[in-house]
């Protein structure tokens, strides 16, 4: 059974965090700013971000 984390937990590992395509860096981003294309990653320097996703994948079989 998957413990379910409290709001405040998920909001801050959630909020604005956004994942580099290329490398799957983790990088914490206002979303305005993602959308302008004014984040890259800090590692390969790609602007290709995707939001971190909320579930876990593969529990849902
Ligand atoms: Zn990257």
């Amino acid at each position: 059974m998957a413990k379910k984390l409290p709001q405040i937990v998920a909001d801050r590992l959630f909020t604005n965090m956004y994942i580099c395509v290329k490398c799957n860096a983790k990088m914490r981003a206002p979303y305005a700013k993602v959308k302008a294309g004014k984040i890259r990653c800090r590692k390969c320097n790609s602007n290709k971000l995707r939001l971190k996703a909320k579930e876990r994948r593969g529990q849902k079989v």
